[in-house]
């Protein structure tokens, strides 16, 4: 597939695996996935197994992703992990603001917007998540709620910070769901983020940044939401935990 932009495919596994788990799925992907190129594929395991992951995925084309961390470098902050401490096991993404985060640990675009800033300031690259809720699309508000979070959440961000952002639309609605948005609903939101990041920062910007979108992607419409103009990769949650499945949704995109 001829795409504008190289496709990024990350994997959320959430609160799934053990270590032993962990290490065994990573390494069936780098012996799954040796030969892609044409894709820059993510894991993002739990905490607790990012450093054995990192090992397994040492000398691969995978990298390696956290699925949150603090806006504080360090301190009296209990049970909170520090962009260094990702940075130090050669984490490559950090997710912020998943929908799930914003909902049952109520962050606000506020913080997430500091986190998205601590973590360039490591140098680690945010993979930062918006997408309006199912009521919010049936009232018609999609386009008011996904503006508000993507100014919301970049605030303050350098254009050189935005370029090494990823950002991943991912209506409520669909996640975990098997409610896919159709490649048509995925396109319109993807480009209106486009308009929004070119009001925001400029034109060149706006096309250079890559945004993914997420909600129940599969190895059977992966292609299709792929194809699509502005979808530039995927955030996937529950086919990544499966060797087979996520190797496929991979392959398929191409
Ligand atoms: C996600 O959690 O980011 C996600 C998209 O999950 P799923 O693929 O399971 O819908």
């Amino acid at each position: 597939m001829d795409k504008e932009r190289k496709l990024i495919i990350a994997g959320n596994w959430k609160m799934n695996k053990t270590v032993n788990e962990s290490i065994d799925l990573a390494n069936g992907l780098v012996r799954e996935l040796k030969d892609i190129k044409e894709v820059d594929i993510a894991i993002c395991p739990p905490f607790t197994a990012l450093s054995e992951v990192s090992k397994s995925i040492i000398d691969s084309n995978i990298r390696l992703g956290a699925q949150n961390m603090s806006q504080n470098n360090y301190g009296a902050h209990t049970g909170e992990i520090a962009a260094g401490m990702l940075k130090e096991l050669s984490t490559r993404y950090v997710i912020l603001g998943h929908s799930e985060r914003r909902e049952y640990q109520r962050e606000s675009n506020e913080l997430i917007a500091a986190k998205s800033k601590t973590a360039h300031e490591a140098g680690l690259k945010p993979i930062v998540c918006v997408g309006e809720q199912l009521d919010e699309r049936e009232t018609g508000k999609t386009e008011e709620i996904v503006s508000s979070q993507v100014r919301g959440s970049l605030e303050g961000l350098t254009e050189e910070q935005m370029l090494g952002t990823v950002i991943a639309y991912e209506p409520v609605w669909a996640i975990g769901t098997g409610k896919t948005a159709t490649s048509e609903q995925a396109q319109e939101v993807h480009a209106f983020i486009r308009k929004l990041l070119s009001e925001i920062f400029n034109t060149e910007t706006a096309n250079a940044v890559r945004i993914q979108y997420g909600g129940s992607v599969k190895p059977d419409n992966a292609r299709e939401l792929m194809s699509q103009k502005d979808v530039d990769g995927a955030l996937v949650g529950g086919a990544s935990l499966d060797l087979r499945s996520f190797s496929e949704l991979i392959k398929n995109s191409i």
